[in-house]
């Protein structure tokens, strides 16, 4: 099967199918002396959910608020149904079907109901009772708990979409490759699995149809082919490749206590893109210059609830102290798109990318805000350590001024109180084309920016970065983006703003080759890139890269560049081949 190529690499191991209970519903029926311990099993898993949502809302009620804490309620009184679970018992009884079946066919039956009816708040509901049902499944289904099977070598999770939630919660445990139904390049769980170093590979189409919990699977990241149980030649030849892969990238950690620079000496600054203090202790590992790009969100979305200022600043201390040079780029909450948490009042939007996120939604939460920015100025004080500040989705000017007025404002309150703190440098992500277009205003009155090519590609092309069926569209060798990225670039310079581009394609090296050309010499990427990419630079020149960057600027279509600069690695790097997707 064929998918997107998410984080490159291959990999061969047990499939692990995280919803396979909605998919191949367990069909065994039960013995007639299995029934009563199943009803039993049913009321304990139904006693465990009840205490998780009456947790979580009160944790919601007293955090966020009443209004927003409302959902648990409506999941307790399905729960608490009479008719819900006399149709479960029902199924388990008449029926001797276990209990996850029995859900599965309850939800079914729900659906065939929801569906009829034209009223839009009951259609709503069909979401909370798939909710509440997933949650029972948890406690119920061998599938959703895969302890076990990590015994037997490793895991490759299949998911019709990988929740950057499922992710976090997927915790330790040792998954060597992630397939997935839906999603793209670009969103936050495949963000994830390349921060890992994680081959994947995301929409393939109905893969959970074909696939069964142990399968064999062969995930190749570099074209995003998927193989099932293959014949045993085939095995051996991908099982041959999966070395090769991890011998070139043990190979290539070897440079990490080299300098980037490229083959005419032209020194560059490769820094990551981490989300936690792990991959913060990861980018020092891997030999980055520093972190250009820390994602504060995984530290909301890890939680139940919204970590207070204090453990905030903790969480913040953490990761700079693990960090290259303890130099740090902080980024203020980017929750909203595919980020979503029970709590902070985000609600299912129809654009939830063109909606109420990011910069926007920290704008309706004065108090939070204030805490992550005092949070984050008090982390920056200390001997030797270097923090920056940065915003996400900016627009506008206004925005702008809005949050320096509001970090200033921050700065003096902690002053006031006499708590130890440090003034930081202010940048703003550049993502949204508007920002892009009046980069000259934005310009002066910041100190740095970082371009956020994942949203600003997919705001340019008007294509989802998670959806599939556009992502021929969502492409940042496209000749439109191409153009964007070489003017914002070329204004920076001018002006002596520091630029780093942060996306994906600064770790992808057909683009990162662009990039070079057009003068960029601060990237910062997953972790995992950066020996790959410090290989790279060392083959290349700037005239080089140039002059392939100039040939691309005049070629038409997305294929065409991406010919052009897979044929340009090839020739220059050879040996990364492995490594290059496209
Ligand atoms: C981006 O948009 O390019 C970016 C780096 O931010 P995120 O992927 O977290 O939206
Ligand atoms: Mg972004």
């Amino acid at each position: 099967m064929k998918g997107i190529s998410v984080s490159p690499g291959v990999v061969v191991g047990a499939a692990y199918c995280i919803h396979e209970i909605f998919v191949n519903p367990e069909t065994r029926k039960l013995e007639p002396n299995e029934v009563l311990p199943e009803l039993q099993r049913y009321e304990n898993a139904r006693k465990s959910t009840a205490n998780d949502l009456q947790a979580m809302r009160q944790k919601v009620a007293a955090q966020v608020g009443q209004q927003e804490a409302a959902i648990f309620q409506t999941h307790q009184s399905i729960l608490r149904d009479p008719a819900f679970t006399a149709k479960i018992r029902h199924y388990i009884v008449e029926q001797r079907l276990t209990s996850a079946a029995a859900l599965e066919r309850v939800l079914a039956d729900y659906s065939l109901l929801f569906t009829k009816t034209k009223d839009d708040y009951l259609r709503q509901r069909l979401d909370d009772v798939r909710d509440v049902i997933i949650r029972l499944s948890s406690y119920l289904s061998e599938v959703l708990r895969p302890v076990e099977h990590a015994e037997h070598g490793p895991l490759i999770i299949v998911a019709d979409e990988l929740l950057p939630s499922h992710v976090v919660t997927l915790g330790n445990r040792e998954v060597a490759g992630i397939v997935t139904q839906s999603g793209g390049q670009t969103s936050h769980a495949a963000i994830l699995a390349r921060s890992r170093g994680i081959p994947a590979v995301a929409g393939v189409r109905n893969i959970l149809k074909q696939v069964k919990n142990g399968d064999t699977l062969v995930i190749d990241g570099r074209e995003g082919d998927i193989l099932i149980n293959p014949d045993p030649e085939t095995e051996k030849a991908y099982r041959k490749l999966e070395r090769e892969f991890f011998h070139l990238k043990d190979h290539l950690a070897e440079n990490r206590d080299a300098v980037a620079i490229t083959a005419d000496g032209v020194l560059l600054d490769l820094l990551a893109n981490i989300n936690n203090p792990a991959d913060a202790a990861a980018a020092t590992a891997m030999g980055a210059s520093g972190v250009g790009l820390y994602r504060t969100e995984y530290l909301f979305l890890s939680h139940h609830d919204v970590p207070d200022e204090e453990e905030q600043y903790a969480t913040y201390k953490k990761v700079i102290a693990a960090s290259p040079q303890r130099r740090v780029t902080i980024r203020t909450l980017d929750l909203g798109g595919d980020k979503t948490t029970p709590y902070l009042g985000s609600k299912k939007e129809a654009n939830p990318f063109m909606g109420w996120r990011s910069i926007r939604l920290s704008f309706e939460h004065p108090e939070f805000f204030a805490a992550q920015l005092r949070a984050i100025l008090r982390a920056a004080a200390g001997k030797g350590v270097r923090v920056q500040i940065m915003f996400p989705m900016i627009t506008t000017l206004e925005e702008v001024r809005k949050v320096r007025s509001l970090l200033l404002k921050a700065q003096r309150k902690l002053h006031d109180e006499g708590k130890p703190y440090e003034p930081v440098p202010l940048g703003i992500m550049i993502e949204v084309p508007a920002a892009a277009v009046c980069i000259d205003n934005l310009l002066e009155v910041v100190d740095f920016v970082s371009i956020g090519s994942n949203d600003l590609v997919q705001y340019l092309m008007a294509a989802d970065r998670d959806n599939p069926r556009v992502s021929h569209l969502c492409q940042p060798l496209s000749p439109a983006v191409l153009r964007v990225l070489q003017g914002i670039i070329a204004v920076c310079n001018q002006a002596n703003k520091p630029v780093t581009l942060c996306g994906e394609m600064a770790g992808a090296p057909r683009a990162f080759l662009l990039l070079l050309g057009m003068g960029l010499r601060s990237f910062s990427m997953s972790p995992a890139f950066i020996p790959t990419i410090k290989e790279l630079a060392a083959k290349v020149t700037i005239e080089q890269a140039r002059e392939s960057l100039l040939h691309a600027l005049r070629l038409k279509t997305t294929s065409a560049v991406q010919k052009h600069m897979g044929d340009f690695v090839a020739s220059i790097a050879p040996d990364l081949k492995l490594l290059d997707t496209g």
